[in-house]
Formats: structure tokens, C-alpha cells, sequence
């Protein structure tokens, strides 16, 4: 079978732009010639209506791919005239077949976004995993209430004048009169809640395959699907580790990991995130579900926890805080908890060690352990230059006195006070 030059150049031409629409890169996004730009009416607000913009994202994205294959032949009997001149009988054969898939997968496409589209979405798969979740929470009282503050949140934080949201409310209050009994929408309105309110929400992943991690749910919006469960509700498989070499993108050893969540109550299938190793991190800071770590994968430390390491060994260097009874003698430094986490003393106090005359004196009593004043200090430092960070410095969490690492002293002997 022998293709002439033209159709040739116009199937790589229709590929590449196939392949552009499937997966945008950034220029073109940028340019706004994806699918989330140009039916941007459509899909609404993402930030308002996160659930109900997926659902519309993943049903009209598979409506338009599935489309493409009977483009490609359609497109090429009006631009070219390879069909009109050069079909041989085989190639008859060939196409007719091709012609019949494509037609399938398109009617397949019509169908799914079709059965998506009716009854408020609520024969979507988000929506019904949503709905299982909605009435799993309902058998456990404790996730049961945060859906139902969440929710009641959501209700109160609408604008009223907002006419966006309004609609998305209607379209969503329409959706809980349907006979499925417990409504998906309730699960849908604390996710959205959450999504808009929530500033520090992580957020990670390419363009195609972003995670977000808000106070009580986990959530992946890929192409076709979207996974949201509630973090009470997972535990975490780490299964595989990639490293790469070098990126363009980082300055630092490329390191992905691929954690398989899976569902405690069995009411969301396991799914697969991957993420970098540093984003890796902060996905646990965020999750207090468990990992499983079965295969013994071994991670670098992230930026963060190699940074506490050589702040405390920094204050190892520095005189230690000692306090003195009235009649001389030294004695245990009575302290709180730490305010930052909760979990340990406040072993550290800040005393001006250094010469530099921009540090002050603090005289705040102890309230911060080493790793949250790290913390606290590391966020504090240009976050592009970490080499520089521990020559840096940060204002007293209290009193806003300049402090360096030499000015932060570990306390000898701190005893919790127990008096309160
Ligand atoms: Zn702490
Ligand atoms: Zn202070
Ligand atoms: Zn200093």
C-alpha cells in the first residue's frame, strides 16, 4: 500500500495536532488552544465548582479524543485527494475497517458524555464514587461530621450575588432530589468548600495529572479520571521509585516516587500518584494516613529535613542556655510544649551570640523546639538558594527581634512545666 507524499505529510500534521490536544504542553495551553480554554463557558469556574469542572473536564475530554480517530479520515478526504485518486482494493479493505473502529470509539465517546451528562452528572463515576464515600461517612459518625460542617461551610461561604455559583448550586440541589438515595452533591459541596477556602492546599503534578491535598481530602484529576477520597479514609503503598538524572527544570537530583492509595472502606478502586521526592515529603506532612513502605524504598531527605539536620548541628556548635536558682545553683529550665507541633519540649531559646549589630535581643521565653524554629526559619530564607540559607536570617516568631543561627542557643536541661 503506497501513500503519496501529500497524505503522508497530512497524517503527521493531523497526528501532531492530535497529540496536542491530548496532551497540551505549556506553550500551546499558554497560548489558549486547549480543550480548558476554549470550552472555558462550559467547564465554568475550576476554584468554585471543583467537582463539578472535573466532571465536566474528564466527559468532555473523552467525547473530543474519541472524535479524533474519524477526524483524521474525514479531514483527509476534504484536504487531500488520496481517497479520490489513489485507493487500491486492499487499501479499501484497510480503511473500511479503520473507519469502523473509529466510528465505535466515537460512539462510544458520544455515549459516555452523553450518560455523563444527564440526571446532574450523577452517572459520572466521580460522582458515584462520591455518593459510596457520602454514604460510607454516614456508617461512621466521625467522617460523617466533617462532610456535614464542610458542607454547611460550603453553604454559608456562597456569595449570593455571584450568579456562578448559584447556578452550580441549582445544578448540584437538583442532582439531591434524584432517588439514589444519599445525595453525591453533600461529599461534592465539602470538596468544593474546601478547594475555594483553603490558600495552603497542596497542590502538585503536571498539567495532566495534578494532585491537591486540602484538610480532609486526597484528589487526582488526570485526563479521564478524577479520584477524590477522604484522607480518614486511606492508606498509602509506596511502590516504586524513579531517578533522574538531570532536569532542566531543577537544580536538584530528580528523584519521582509512585504511591498506590488505597481505599479502607473499599469505596473508591486504588489509584496511583506520583510525585517527586520532595513533594513526596510534604504529601506525608500533610496525610496522617500511614504508608506501607513494603519494598524497602529508600528516599533522599528533602530539602527541608536536610536543612533541620545542619540547623541543629549549627546550635550544637553554640553555648548552651542555662538557668540558675536564686541562691547560684544551676537548675532545670522549666518550658511549655512546643507551639509549633505540639509533640516536643521547646528546647531552644534565643540569646544574641553573634557580633552582627542587626541582631537584637530577644528575651521571649522558650516556645519553639529546634525543628519548628528550622522550620520557621528555613521558610524565612530564599527559597532558590538553600547553600545560603544557614548564613540567613529570620525575625523572633513573637517579637520580630532579628535572629542567626548564632543566636539560637539549645536549653541544658529543659523540664516540662507542669504547673498549668
Ligand atoms: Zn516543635
Ligand atoms: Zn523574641
Ligand atoms: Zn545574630
Amino acid at each position: 500500500m503506497m501513500f503519496p507524499q501529500e497524505f503522508i505529510l497530512f497524517s503527521a500534521f493531523y497526528l501532531l495536532g492530535a497529540f496536542f490536544i491530548v496532551v497540551p504542553p505549556h506553550e500551546i495551553r499558554a497560548a489558549g488552544f486547549s480543550i480548558e480554554y476554549l470550552f472555558c463557558n462550559y467547564l465554568g469556574n475550576e476554584m468554585r465548582d471543583f467537582v463539578g469542572y472535573q466532571i465536566r473536564r474528564t466527559s468532555l475530554n473523552i467525547l473530543i479524543h474519541s472524535l479524533l480517530p474519524i477526524g483524521y479520515y474525514f479531514s483527509g478526504v476534504l484536504c487531500t485527494d488520496y481517497f479520490y485518486k489513489y485507493l487500491t482494493e486492499t487499501a479499501v479493505f484497510y480503511w473500511a475497517a479503520y473507519v469502523s473502529c473509529s466510528l465505535l470509539i466515537a460512539l462510544y465517546g458520544v455515549i459516555c458524555f452523553v450518560k455523563y451528562s444527564v440526571r446532574c452528572h450523577a452517572l459520572h463515576p466521580l460522582a458515584i464514587s462520591l455518593r459510596h464515600q457520602a454514604a460510607g461517612s454516614t456508617s461512621h459518625s466521625e467522617s460523617s461530621l466533617s462532610l456535614n460542617t464542610a458542607a454547611s461551610a460550603s453553604a454559608s461561604s456562597r456569595n449570593p450575588g455571584s450568579s456562578n455559583n448559584s447556578s452550580s448550586q441549582n445544578r448540584q440541589g437538583r442532582g439531591r432530589n434524584n432517588s439514589t438515595g444519599i445525595s453525591w452533591t453533600l461529599a461534592a459541596n465539602a470538596v468544593n468548600a474546601e478547594m475555594l477556602q483553603e490558600r495552603d492546599k497542596f497542590c502538585s503534578g503536571p498539567h495532566n495529572c495534578r494532585i491537591f491535598v486540602t484538610s480532609n481530602w486526597l484528589m487526582q484529576a488526570s485526563i479521564y479520571t478524577v479520584n477524590i477520597v477522604h484522607k480518614s479514609d486511606i492508606h498509602l503503598v509506596l511502590t516504586a521509585k524513579q531517578e533522574l538524572d538531570f532536569t532542566t527544570e531543577s537544580r536538584f537530583a530528580e528523584e519521582w516516587v509512585t504511591v498506590e492509595v488505597h481505599s479502607i472502606n473499599g469505596t473508591v478502586k486504588p489509584f496511583h500518584i506520583r510525585l517527586r521526592s520532595q513533594e513526596y515529603h510534604e504529601l506525608r506532612e500533610r496525610l496522617s494516613a500511614p504508608v506501607v513502605n513494603a519494598r524497602n524504598i529508600v528516599l533522599k531527605q528533602s530539602i527541608s529535613e536536610r536543612f533541620v539536620a545542619a540547623f541543629k548541628a549549627g546550635l550544637a556548635e553554640n553555648d548552651k542556655f542555662l538557668t540558675y536558682s536564686s541562691s547560684g545553683r544551676r537548675c532545670a529550665t522549666l518550658v511549655d510544649q512546643c507551639i509549633g507541633c505540639n509533640v516536643n519540649l521547646s528546647d531552644v531559646k534565643l540569646v544574641k551570640g553573634c557580633s552582627v549589630p542587626d541582631c537584637g535581643n530577644c528575651f521571649c521565653r522558650p516556645m519553639w523546639c529546634a525543628v519548628c524554629l528550622s522550620k520557621w526559619f528555613s521558610a524565612r530564607q530564599d527559597q532558590n538558594n538553600p547553600q545560603v540559607w544557614l548564613e540567613g536570617h529570620a525575625p523572633c516568631p513573637t517579637c520580630r527581634t532579628k535572629f542567626c543561627i548564632a543566636d539560637v542557643s539549645f536549653i541544658d536541661d529543659p523540664v516540662l512545666n507542669s504547673d498549668e
